[in-house]
């Protein structure tokens, strides 16, 4: 099943990893090859480096990423949760020293490669990752996060309204409107479940 990428935000993207799409719930990284398939898919990880790591891992250490990728999702799911819907407060910064210790081990460096974005010069500066271990996946993920907190205003990080829904998304909207993960998903079920009301009540009255 692809993951879901409806969050307008990367870092909610990832809390949005497991999700109840159906009728049961989907752990996309509830293993080593599940959490390599996801970071393909999100872009997360350039194509190259995910066949490299994986070559050189075990499935058990990838597993293990992928546990130590799951552990930080719902540590990260408890600080947006309770903090969404407000612009977040310096005293926040406490509680995300668990993400600071895991960005000191970033290997990133930069690299100058020929300007593709169209700008006036002819190079540009592009941030490249040195991808040493199996751990060095959670990097990426890190980053995402850590750019949620520094970048977007928490005023408008959401849960969708379904009712079983447990997706997040960034209002990105003009006038802050949004209200579901997607209409496809949440948004038809509610405007069903609003049709079958309407048709009961005019059925009763
Ligand atoms: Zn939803």
């Amino acid at each position: 099943m692809p993951a879901i990428l409806v969050a307008d935000a990367p870092g909610l993207d990832f809390l949005n990893s497991v999700a109840t799409p159906v009728d049961d719930p989907v752990d996309w990284i509830s293993d080593g090859e599940g959490l390599l398939a996801w970071l393909e898919q999100t872009g997360f990880v350039p194509p190259a480096a995910l066949a490299e790591i994986r070559t050189r891992s075990t499935p058990a250490e990838l597993d293990g990423v992928a546990a130590r990728a799951r552990e930080l999702r719902e540590w990260f799911r408890g600080f947006v949760r309770k903090r969404k819907g407000r612009p977040l407060a310096a005293k926040d910064l406490r509680e995300l020293e668990p993400l600071n210790q895991l960005l000191e081990q970033d290997q990133q460096h930069g690299e100058i490669v020929p300007n593709t974005s169209g700008g006036a010069a002819s190079f540009e500066l592009r941030a490249k990752r040195r991808w040493q271990s199996a751990e060095s996946l959670l990097m990426p993920i890190a980053e995402a996060m850590a750019k949620l907190v520094c970048e977007e205003d928490f005023t408008y990080v959401k849960a969708c309204e379904g009712p079983k829904c447990t997706l997040l998304f960034a209002d990105h909207t003009r006038g802050h409107a949004r209200r579901w993960c997607s209409m496809a998903i949440c948004g038809n079920r509610a405007k069903v479940a609003a049709h079958r009301k309407r048709l009961k009540e005019l059925e009763n009255g």
